[in-house]
């Protein structure tokens, strides 16, 4: 097909999800050229998370825009709980952060999408264009140099100084640059679905645990985003049984939603999220990057996929802002992004394993539950709900913005963030070991995270 336009960008971000976006703008508002191109014609589409973390609000203070981006409807999250069994505990607390906001905010993902593509559009520079699919990268010898992208009007050619890859789990981009995917074993799915809330219904209980089932239930006001945590590869068994069995399962671990899980009509009411937790081995090449879950998918435990893929534009922004306007920017320069992004994104995927394990667990009691002696030591542990907080909340070397509107914090505690680490480290290992120790020896082969090996996406 012959192209119908050319165009010419500093810098070609691929991918309109939070990392593209966010990227968009910060690079927009350094004074840098910036064309995004995202596949689909609007932010509208089914649920894919809603948590923005207390990292993320941090950010938006630090970019003056936090009070306006409170303004738009949300809920607020300062502790979140857990019922397993008839065992009700809290398990993380977020009100001792040291962040402007000490709460998690709840918004629809195409909300957060709509507001910071609204803060881009503010600079010249900010071009975003919906309805763009790249399809194919633009070389010259080993060099990146631009997309090719499907549109309404035909063929597109974008040339650019940098190409960025934030097209998300199924990316084209790294797709066609031949990264090489290292695929980490994960034993669950989640079945994700809508019912209706009560006001008297149990606060802050995000998960309920018991007869050998998960059921995440996020409060939205007036419905709940509920989330059946699954074994992998089971949907079309559970469908088998029925919808009747499914609803039925739903009330015996949340006894409370009673009659409302009959709003569940048909099996298109229930989408099935394929869980998986991947990386790049390497994020770059010449005129190249991926970051967001292009370069590392998450894992839907802790909500945190959103929160990275920020941290990641963040860094981004902060590391090749002066290079991009200087039209030189090095492949050394990317590196440094991956070497900056990596560790934490690490760390929380090898945590999210650990969790997935402790899920697993659960699958192999289908009785009523009672919480396993290692959870019941760990979460009496003084302050681990603080540092598990901190963890969920702000994670391991969270981002700042480069000339910020309001100043960052001057210091967060370096201490307080390293006994904080370290004490999230030693709950998992100890956590690990129990868990190990008290482990039947039946746990299926296919449940077990299998040890970190190089796959395709
Ligand atoms: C069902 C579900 C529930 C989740 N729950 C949570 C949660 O509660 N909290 C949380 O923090 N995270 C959650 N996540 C993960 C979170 O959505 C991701 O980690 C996060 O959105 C990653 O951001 P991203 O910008 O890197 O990629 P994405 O959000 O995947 O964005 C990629 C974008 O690129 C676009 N795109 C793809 N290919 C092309 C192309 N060829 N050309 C142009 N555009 C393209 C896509 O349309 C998409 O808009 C969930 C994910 C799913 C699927």
């Amino acid at each position: 097909m012959a192209v119908n336009e050319k165009l010419r960008t500093k810098c070609c971000i691929v991918g309109g999800g939070p990392a593209g976006v966010m990227l968009g703008y910060l690079l927009a508002r350094e004074g840098i050229a910036v064309t995004v191109l995202e596949k689909h014609r609007d932010f509208f589409r089914d649920f894919r998370g809603d948590t923005v973390h207390p990292s993320t609000l941090q950010v938006l203070h630090e970019l003056g825009i936090l009070a306006d981006f409170l303004k738009v409807p949300h809920q607020q999250i300062a502790q979140a709980g857990a019922k397993i069994g008839d065992l009700t505990v809290q398990v993380a607390d977020f009100r001792r952060l040291p962040t402007r906001c000490k709460f998690i905010a709840l918004m629809p993902q195409w909300d957060f999408l709509a507001f910071l593509s609204d803060q881009g559009k503010r600079y010249s520079g900010f071009d975003l264009r919906m309805s763009y699919k790249a399809t194919e990268l633009l070389h010259d010898g080993r060099r990146v140099t631009g997309v090719r992208a499907s549109t309404p009007e035909g063929l597109v050619e974008i040339t650019a100084d940098l190409v960025i890859g934030c097209d998300g789990r199924h990316s084209t981009i790294r797709g066609a640059a031949g990264f090489e995917v290292i695929e980490k074993g994960v034993p669950i799915d989640v079945l994700w679905f809508h019912i209706s809330r009560h006001s008297n219904d149990p606060a802050q209980v995000l998960g309920n645990v018991n007869y050998g089932k998960a059921l995440i239930l996020i409060n939205r006001g007036d419905y709940y985003q509920a989330g059946l945590i699954i074994p992998k590869g089971s949907f079309d068994a559970i469908k088998q049984q029925g919808l009747e069995r499914f609803r039925s399962d739903l009330v015996k671990i949340a006894p409370f939603l009673g009659d409302r899980v009959n709003e569940l009509q048909d099996w298109e009411a229930i989408k099935l999220l394929s869980v998986q937790i991947n990386r790049l081995k390497r994020w770059h090449r010449p005129g190249l990057l991926c970051i967001g879950d292009a370069a590392h998918a998450m894992s839907p435990a802790g909500g945190v996929g959103i929160n990275y893929a920020i941290q990641d534009a963040v860094a981004t922004a902060n590391l090749l802002s002066p290079a991009l306007r200087d039209g030189n920017v090095s492949e050394r320069l990317l590196a440094q992004v991956q070497r900056r992004r990596e560790l934490p994104t690490r760390i929380v995927q090898q945590v999210q394993a650990f969790a997935h394990r402790g899920l697993a667990y659960v699958f192999l009691h289908p009785g009523e539950a009672t919480a396993p002696t290692p959870f019941r030591v760990i979460i009496q542990l003084p302050g681990i709900k603080h540092v598990i907080g901190r963890f969920i909340g702000m994670g391991p070397r969270p981002e700042h913005v480069r000339n910020p509107v309001t100043p960052r914090p001057r210091s967060e505690g370096m201490l307080q963030a390293a006994v904080m680490l370290g004490g999230a480290c030693g709950a998992v290992v100890l956590g690990a070991r129990m868990l190990r120790k008290n482990r039947p020896r039946t746990i299926p082969r296919s449940m077990r995270n299998r040890t970190e090996r190089p796959g395709v996406h």
